[in-house]
């Protein structure tokens, strides 16, 4: 890793359970910078999360331990990486306040990420402010701790951009503070839905989950979309567009293997039952691990709420440092 990258920041809005997108997109690389980073943190994104859901707040709370015990299960290990809860540090949301200052409305409407789930919201016009104006309280989240390198999902890349816009600002208007951060997108930058949209969500619907049973995974596979013209074992199929194959070219570790089951489902004479039981070996070969680990973890929720209180306290100390530097650079350091 380049030796200016060296503070590593990532997280998870707590609504509902990861899922092997989140595996694929962030999780893997938070697991593997833990080591290399000189810090790394972990937040949990509740004030985000509520932006899009005030009117069910237990939604929000529920999902905190859930998401902590998907990233533990997965190897975020709390000695090597700062875990911590959003809402329990008010300095990200006084920078947030500071932020909001620097971004016009007209810019916060024209966010690619916002715009795509403002629609699939259908919040149109009547959007919560807080909403539209999460990718502000996001540079926040990434600045508070002055991290420069941020694992996420490819359909958070004009968040991360409209971030760096702010740090310019900033250091234009009160000199400079913030460096500007990069992304680190993972392998798989934006993993499918197993109903063929364009990214598996907790918000769609249509995941595989990090801590589903071998039998959920079995009837989610089961249900994939592959090629409707497939019909007889004989027929010639399609791979292009088939679910199927797009999650085994990902998580099966032979690829020889696809590629002549490839080759011999578009000949015609390989059945969908057996590409799909294939693929559901290959996703409890990585789930099954994961289950396990996190069943273990979930017997003591009071140990994993302790480890993000302990997160939280240490990542407060840091954002209390950057807030006495904000404030004398905005010379609003009165007394
Ligand atoms: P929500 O629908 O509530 O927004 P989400 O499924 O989008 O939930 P987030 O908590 O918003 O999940 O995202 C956490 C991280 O996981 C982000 O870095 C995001 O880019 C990444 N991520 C989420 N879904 C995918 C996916 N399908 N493929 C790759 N990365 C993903
Ligand atoms: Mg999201």
């Amino acid at each position: 890793m380049s030796k200016d990258i060296k503070i590593v920041m990532t997280g998870d809005r707590p609504t509902g359970r990861l899922h092997l997108g989140h595996f694929v997109g962030s999780i893997q690389n938070r697991v593997k910078l833990q080591d290399e980073a000189e810090q790394s943190f972990y937040m949990i994104a509740d004030l985000q999360a509520l932006t899009d859901n005030a009117n069910n707040p237990e939604k929000v709370s529920s999902n905190v331990l859930e998401v902590a015990l998907d990233n533990l299960a997965c190897g975020v290990d709390p000695k090597k990486t700062i875990m911590f809860v959003q809402s329990k540090i008010p300095e990200i949301a006084e920078l947030t306040v500071l932020f909001l200052n620097l971004v016009t409305l007209a810019r916060l409407k024209r966010n690619p990420t916002v715009k795509d789930e403002m629609r699939q919201k259908g919040f149109g016009e009547n959007v919560p402010a807080g909403f539209l104006a999460y990718p502000v309280s996001q540079a926040a989240d990434i600045l508070f701790c002055k991290s420069n390198l941020i694992p996420v999902g490819e359909d958070q890349l004009p968040v991360i951009e409209q971030v760096n816009e702010i740090v310019d600002d900033f250091n234009r208007f009160y000199g400079k503070t913030f460096d500007r951060v990069k992304h680190l997108v993972g392998d798989t930058p934006r993993l499918l839905g197993i109903d063929g949209n364009v990214k598996m969500s907790k918000s769609l619907n249509n995941g595989i989950y990090l801590s589903d049973s071998f039998e959920e995974i079995s009837k989610k596979v089961m249900s994939m979309y592959t090629d409707p013209k497939h019909i007889h074992v004989k027929d010639k199929g399609e791979v292009k567009g088939n679910v199927v194959f797009s999650y085994l070219d990902i998580f099966d570790p032979n690829k020889e293997e696809v590629a002549e089951l490839k080759t011999q489902y578009k000949k015609g004479g390989l059945g969908d039952v057996i590409i799909k039981k294939r693929l559901i070996g290959v996703l409890e070969n990585i789930i099954g691990p994961i289950r396990k680990k996190r069943e273990e973890l979930a017997k003591n929720p009071k140990e994993v709420m302790k480890i993000l209180e302990e997160g939280t306290n240490q990542a407060q100390k840091i954002a209390q440092e950057t807030m006495v530097e904000v404030r004398k650079a905005l010379k609003i350091n009165y007394f």
